[in-house]
Protein backbone atom coordinates (compact mmCIF):
# COMPACT_ATOMS: atom_id res chain seq x y z
CA UNK A 1 0.00 0.00 0.00
CA UNK A 2 1.02 3.48 -0.99
CA UNK A 3 -0.93 6.27 -0.46
CA UNK A 4 -0.86 9.23 -3.27
CA UNK A 5 -2.68 11.77 -4.82
CA UNK A 6 -2.73 12.37 -8.55
CA UNK A 7 -3.08 16.36 -9.25
CA UNK A 8 -4.47 17.17 -12.86
CA UNK A 9 -3.72 21.03 -13.03
CA UNK A 10 -5.83 21.47 -16.43
CA UNK A 11 -8.88 20.32 -14.46
CA UNK A 12 -7.96 23.02 -11.71
CA UNK A 13 -10.34 25.85 -11.58
CA UNK A 14 -8.77 27.51 -8.92
CA UNK A 15 -12.04 27.33 -6.79
CA UNK A 16 -10.07 27.42 -3.56
CA UNK A 17 -12.48 24.17 -2.06
CA UNK A 18 -9.55 22.40 -1.05
CA UNK A 19 -7.18 24.93 0.74
CA UNK A 20 -10.75 26.07 2.55
CA UNK A 21 -11.11 22.30 3.71
CA UNK A 22 -7.37 22.37 4.69
CA UNK A 23 -8.02 25.28 6.64
CA UNK A 24 -11.00 23.20 8.44
CA UNK A 25 -9.08 20.44 9.08
CA UNK A 26 -5.98 21.47 10.63
CA UNK A 27 -6.76 24.76 12.15
CA UNK A 28 -7.44 23.97 15.87
CA UNK A 29 -6.98 20.41 15.45
CA UNK A 30 -3.31 19.16 16.81
CA UNK A 31 -2.85 15.46 16.95
CA UNK A 32 -0.37 13.24 16.73
CA UNK A 33 0.86 14.11 12.90
CA UNK A 34 1.14 17.65 13.23
CA UNK A 35 0.57 20.34 15.59
CA UNK A 36 -2.68 22.48 14.77
CA UNK A 37 -2.27 24.65 11.60
CA UNK A 38 -1.89 28.48 11.86
CA UNK A 39 -4.96 30.34 10.16
CA UNK A 40 -2.54 32.59 8.79
CA UNK A 41 0.78 32.23 6.64
CA UNK A 42 0.72 28.39 6.19
CA UNK A 43 -0.65 26.77 2.73
CA UNK A 44 -0.41 23.13 3.04
CA UNK A 45 -2.55 22.94 -0.27
CA UNK A 46 -2.05 26.33 -2.18
CA UNK A 47 -2.99 27.30 -5.96
CA UNK A 48 0.17 28.62 -7.51
CA UNK A 49 -1.43 30.99 -10.14
CA UNK A 50 0.50 32.15 -12.96
CA UNK A 51 -0.29 34.39 -15.57
CA UNK A 52 0.93 33.68 -18.84
CA UNK A 53 1.23 35.76 -22.30
CA UNK A 54 3.23 38.57 -24.19
CA UNK A 55 0.63 40.61 -25.55
CA UNK A 56 -2.67 41.54 -24.63
CA UNK A 57 -3.86 39.26 -27.62
CA UNK A 58 -3.38 36.11 -25.68
CA UNK A 59 -3.18 36.06 -21.92
CA UNK A 60 -4.00 33.16 -19.79
CA UNK A 61 -3.84 32.15 -15.98
CA UNK A 62 -2.75 28.57 -15.30
CA UNK A 63 -3.32 26.89 -12.01
CA UNK A 64 -1.33 24.61 -9.95
CA UNK A 65 -2.34 23.16 -6.53
CA UNK A 66 1.07 22.61 -4.79
CA UNK A 67 1.25 20.45 -1.72
CA UNK A 68 4.20 18.57 -0.31
CA UNK A 69 4.91 15.67 -2.92
CA UNK A 70 5.89 12.59 -0.24
CA UNK A 71 8.81 11.86 -2.05
CA UNK A 72 10.36 8.54 -1.83
CA UNK A 73 13.61 10.06 -0.77
CA UNK A 74 12.80 13.06 0.85
CA UNK A 75 15.29 15.83 1.00
CA UNK A 76 13.76 17.49 4.20
CA UNK A 77 14.05 14.10 5.77
CA UNK A 78 18.00 14.36 5.34
CA UNK A 79 18.10 17.51 6.59
CA UNK A 80 16.05 16.31 9.92
CA UNK A 81 17.78 15.01 13.33
CA UNK A 82 16.40 12.51 16.08
CA UNK A 83 13.86 11.17 13.24
CA UNK A 84 11.98 14.40 13.37
CA UNK A 85 11.13 13.78 9.89
CA UNK A 86 10.05 9.86 8.72
CA UNK A 87 7.81 8.36 6.30
CA UNK A 88 4.86 6.31 7.59
CA UNK A 89 4.63 2.46 5.65
CA UNK A 90 2.06 4.05 3.11
CA UNK A 91 4.64 6.46 2.09
CA UNK A 92 2.94 9.51 3.68
CA UNK A 93 6.16 11.73 5.30
CA UNK A 94 5.63 13.26 8.68
CA UNK A 95 6.67 15.93 10.70
CA UNK A 96 7.10 14.99 14.06
CA UNK A 97 5.58 18.24 15.88
CA UNK A 98 7.82 17.67 19.22
CA UNK A 99 10.50 15.85 17.92
CA UNK A 100 11.03 19.09 14.85
CA UNK A 101 11.09 21.90 17.29
CA UNK A 102 14.07 24.56 16.65
CA UNK A 103 14.78 22.50 13.13
CA UNK A 104 14.38 25.03 10.65
CA UNK A 105 16.72 23.19 8.31
CA UNK A 106 13.40 20.97 7.16
CA UNK A 107 11.99 24.05 5.68
CA UNK A 108 14.84 25.13 3.89
CA UNK A 109 15.91 21.23 2.68
CA UNK A 110 12.08 21.23 0.72
CA UNK A 111 13.23 21.83 -3.11
CA UNK A 112 8.99 23.17 -3.44
CA UNK A 113 8.89 24.81 -0.44
CA UNK A 114 5.97 22.62 1.09
CA UNK A 115 7.14 22.99 4.83
CA UNK A 116 6.32 26.54 6.72
CA UNK A 117 7.95 27.66 9.80
CA UNK A 118 5.49 28.13 13.09
CA UNK A 119 6.95 31.53 14.56
CA UNK A 120 5.07 30.82 17.80
CA UNK A 121 5.76 26.87 18.45
CA UNK A 122 9.00 27.28 16.57
CA UNK A 123 8.32 24.09 14.30
CA UNK A 124 8.25 23.42 10.52
CA UNK A 125 5.01 22.13 9.61
CA UNK A 126 3.16 20.67 6.26
CA UNK A 127 0.21 18.57 4.43
CA UNK A 128 -0.16 15.49 6.61
CA UNK A 129 -2.07 14.15 3.66
CA UNK A 130 -4.67 13.96 6.53
CA UNK A 131 -3.31 10.84 8.03
CA UNK A 132 -4.59 11.20 10.88
CA UNK A 133 -8.22 10.86 9.21
CA UNK A 134 -7.29 8.12 7.34
CA UNK A 135 -6.50 6.64 10.48
CA UNK A 136 -9.24 7.08 11.90
CA UNK A 137 -11.59 4.07 12.71
CA UNK A 138 -14.79 6.07 12.88
CA UNK A 139 -14.28 8.17 9.77
CA UNK A 140 -13.82 4.45 8.46
CA UNK A 141 -16.89 3.18 10.06
CA UNK A 142 -19.16 6.61 8.66
CA UNK A 143 -18.27 5.82 4.98
CA UNK A 144 -18.88 2.30 5.25
CA UNK A 145 -16.64 1.07 2.75
CA UNK A 146 -12.63 2.11 2.80
CA UNK A 147 -12.04 2.69 -0.31
CA UNK A 148 -14.15 5.78 -0.44
CA UNK A 149 -11.52 7.13 2.37
CA UNK A 150 -9.58 9.92 0.99
CA UNK A 151 -7.47 13.33 2.38
CA UNK A 152 -10.19 16.70 3.02
CA UNK A 153 -8.52 18.24 -0.17
CA UNK A 154 -9.56 15.11 -2.48
CA UNK A 155 -13.38 14.91 -1.29
CA UNK A 156 -13.77 18.73 -1.97
CA UNK A 157 -12.28 19.03 -5.09
CA UNK A 158 -15.92 19.53 -7.42
CA UNK A 159 -14.08 18.93 -10.92
CA UNK A 160 -12.00 15.44 -9.87
CA UNK A 161 -8.23 17.71 -10.34
CA UNK A 162 -7.50 15.67 -7.07
CA UNK A 163 -7.52 11.93 -7.10
CA UNK A 164 -6.37 9.55 -3.94
CA UNK A 165 -5.60 6.31 -4.17
CA UNK A 166 -3.10 3.14 -3.65
CA UNK A 167 -0.35 3.90 -6.50
CA UNK A 168 0.69 0.07 -5.46
CA UNK A 169 -2.52 -1.19 -7.10
CA UNK A 170 -2.06 -1.07 -10.97
CA UNK A 171 -6.00 -1.18 -11.40
CA UNK A 172 -6.65 1.41 -8.71
CA UNK A 173 -8.38 4.78 -10.03
CA UNK A 174 -5.28 7.02 -9.37
CA UNK A 175 -3.31 4.75 -11.70
CA UNK A 176 -5.55 5.23 -14.03
CA UNK A 177 -6.03 8.73 -13.61
CA UNK A 178 -2.20 9.03 -13.75
CA UNK A 179 -1.94 7.08 -16.91
CA UNK A 180 -4.39 9.16 -19.38
CA UNK A 181 -2.39 12.19 -18.40
CA UNK A 182 1.41 13.04 -18.95
CA UNK A 183 3.25 13.25 -15.72
CA UNK A 184 4.91 16.43 -15.41
CA UNK A 185 7.21 16.88 -12.50
CA UNK A 186 7.74 20.27 -10.00
CA UNK A 187 11.01 21.80 -9.95
CA UNK A 188 13.70 20.91 -8.04
CA UNK A 189 12.11 16.84 -7.50
CA UNK A 190 12.65 15.96 -11.29
CA UNK A 191 13.89 12.57 -11.18
CA UNK A 192 12.12 12.27 -7.89
CA UNK A 193 9.78 9.09 -7.01
CA UNK A 194 7.06 11.20 -5.50
CA UNK A 195 3.66 9.57 -3.98
CA UNK A 196 1.71 13.35 -5.20
CA UNK A 197 2.05 13.30 -8.82
CA UNK A 198 1.31 16.32 -10.70
CA UNK A 199 0.12 16.19 -14.51
CA UNK A 200 -0.75 18.32 -17.37
CA UNK A 201 1.43 21.23 -16.22
CA UNK A 202 2.02 23.26 -19.11
CA UNK A 203 4.78 24.13 -20.44
CA UNK A 204 4.39 26.74 -23.65
CA UNK A 205 2.22 28.11 -25.95
CA UNK A 206 2.28 29.43 -29.19
CA UNK A 207 -0.90 31.19 -30.50
CA UNK A 208 -2.57 33.07 -33.79
CA UNK A 209 -5.17 34.70 -35.63
CA UNK A 210 -6.17 33.79 -39.06
CA UNK A 211 -7.53 36.21 -41.65
CA UNK A 212 -9.52 35.74 -44.90
CA UNK A 213 -7.62 38.06 -47.63
CA UNK A 214 -7.66 42.10 -45.74
CA UNK A 215 -10.79 42.98 -48.35
CA UNK A 216 -12.89 40.24 -47.35
CA UNK A 217 -12.63 41.25 -43.21
CA UNK A 218 -13.06 37.98 -42.19
CA UNK A 219 -11.03 35.76 -39.97
CA UNK A 220 -10.75 31.75 -41.77
CA UNK A 221 -12.46 29.18 -39.70
CA UNK A 222 -10.93 25.60 -39.98
CA UNK A 223 -7.88 26.64 -41.55
CA UNK A 224 -5.32 23.88 -40.82
CA UNK A 225 -2.51 25.09 -38.74
CA UNK A 226 0.87 22.20 -38.15
CA UNK A 227 3.46 23.14 -35.90
CA UNK A 228 6.73 21.05 -36.37
CA UNK A 229 10.11 20.95 -34.00
CA UNK A 230 12.43 19.71 -36.65
CA UNK A 231 14.78 19.24 -33.34
CA UNK A 232 12.41 16.51 -31.37
CA UNK A 233 10.76 15.73 -34.49
CA UNK A 234 7.27 16.07 -32.95
CA UNK A 235 4.13 17.15 -35.00
CA UNK A 236 1.30 19.04 -33.74
CA UNK A 237 -2.00 20.17 -35.41
CA UNK A 238 -5.02 21.96 -34.69
CA UNK A 239 -7.29 24.26 -36.59
CA UNK A 240 -8.52 27.54 -36.15
CA UNK A 241 -11.79 28.20 -34.56
CA UNK A 242 -14.79 29.94 -34.58
CA UNK A 243 -13.30 33.30 -33.81
CA UNK A 244 -9.88 32.50 -36.46
CA UNK A 245 -7.91 31.50 -33.34
CA UNK A 246 -5.63 28.90 -33.21
CA UNK A 247 -3.54 27.98 -30.20
CA UNK A 248 -1.01 24.87 -29.26
CA UNK A 249 -0.19 24.19 -25.52
CA UNK A 250 2.29 21.81 -23.97
CA UNK A 251 5.08 22.91 -26.57
CA UNK A 252 8.65 21.69 -25.41
CA UNK A 253 10.39 24.63 -24.40
CA UNK A 254 13.15 27.24 -26.56
CA UNK A 255 12.77 24.98 -29.30
CA UNK A 256 12.21 26.63 -33.22
CA UNK A 257 9.43 25.18 -34.03
CA UNK A 258 8.01 25.73 -37.85
CA UNK A 259 4.14 26.87 -38.21
CA UNK A 260 2.32 25.88 -41.70
CA UNK A 261 -1.04 27.17 -41.92
CA UNK A 262 -3.26 25.76 -44.94
CA UNK A 263 -6.98 26.50 -46.12
CA UNK A 264 -8.64 25.47 -49.10
CA UNK A 265 -8.28 28.19 -52.18
CA UNK A 266 -5.57 29.83 -50.17
CA UNK A 267 -1.83 29.96 -50.53
CA UNK A 268 -0.27 28.05 -47.90
CA UNK A 269 1.64 30.24 -45.35
CA UNK A 270 4.56 29.37 -43.19
CA UNK A 271 6.13 31.01 -40.32
CA UNK A 272 8.22 30.18 -37.49
CA UNK A 273 8.84 30.89 -33.55
CA UNK A 274 11.00 29.76 -30.81
CA UNK A 275 9.23 28.40 -27.71
CA UNK A 276 11.53 30.32 -25.11
CA UNK A 277 8.20 31.87 -23.92
CA UNK A 278 4.52 31.70 -24.44
CA UNK A 279 3.76 33.80 -27.80
CA UNK A 280 1.15 35.13 -29.65
CA UNK A 281 2.78 34.23 -32.91
CA UNK A 282 1.02 36.74 -35.66
CA UNK A 283 -2.18 37.89 -37.14
CA UNK A 284 -2.32 35.76 -40.45
CA UNK A 285 -4.16 37.38 -43.90
CA UNK A 286 -4.99 34.92 -46.75
CA UNK A 287 -4.28 35.39 -50.29
CA UNK A 288 -6.36 33.72 -52.55
CA UNK A 289 -4.41 31.02 -55.47
S1 LIG B 1 7.96 17.79 -1.06
FE1 LIG B 1 9.38 18.71 0.41
S2 LIG B 1 8.39 18.44 2.41
FE2 LIG B 1 7.39 17.03 0.99
S3 LIG B 1 8.50 15.09 1.25
FE3 LIG B 1 9.43 16.16 -0.50
S4 LIG B 1 11.14 17.30 0.43
FE4 LIG B 1 9.78 16.69 2.12
S1 LIG C 1 -10.61 22.07 -5.14
FE1 LIG C 1 -9.87 21.19 -7.09
S2 LIG C 1 -10.46 22.68 -8.68
FE2 LIG C 1 -10.68 23.73 -6.68
S3 LIG C 1 -8.68 24.77 -6.39
FE3 LIG C 1 -8.50 22.77 -5.38
S4 LIG C 1 -7.62 21.39 -6.94
FE4 LIG C 1 -8.37 23.24 -8.02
Amino acid sequence: MRYGIAVDTAKCMACYCCFTVCKDEHCGFAGKYSAAQPMMGQFWINIVERERGDSSRRTKVETIPLLCSHCEDPACLKASRDGAVYKREDGIVIIDPEKSKGQSAIVEACPTGAVFWNEELEIPQKCTMCAELLDDPEYLAYLGDPKLKRPRCVEACPNRALIFGDLDDPDSDINKFIAAGKVTPLSGLEGQKTNVVHLNIPTVFLAGTVYRPVAEEEVAIGAKVKLTSAETEEVWETETNYFGDWEVEGLPKNKPIDIEITFDGFETVNLSAVTDTDHYVAQTYLEAK
